[in-house]
């Protein structure tokens, strides 16, 4: 498992960046986006860098 990145706090355990026992993310960077015309809540955003863990 990589380092966690303590800027980065997770809890998505599916994700295969996630250090599933810290709940923090292995990455960098992420990017973060939106699937709405115009966001109105946090359940609006994405982290855009998930990948599912194999
Ligand atoms: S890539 Fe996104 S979803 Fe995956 S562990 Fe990092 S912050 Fe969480």
């Amino acid at each position: 498992m990589s380092k966690i990145n303590e800027c980065i706090e997770c809890t998505v355990q599916q994700c295969a960046f996630n250090a599933c026992d810290q709940n923090y993310c292995t990455l960098n960077k992420i990017k973060v986006g939106t699937h709405e015309a115009c966001p109105t809540v946090d359940q609006c955003t994405d982290c855009q860098s998930f990948k599912l863990k194999a």
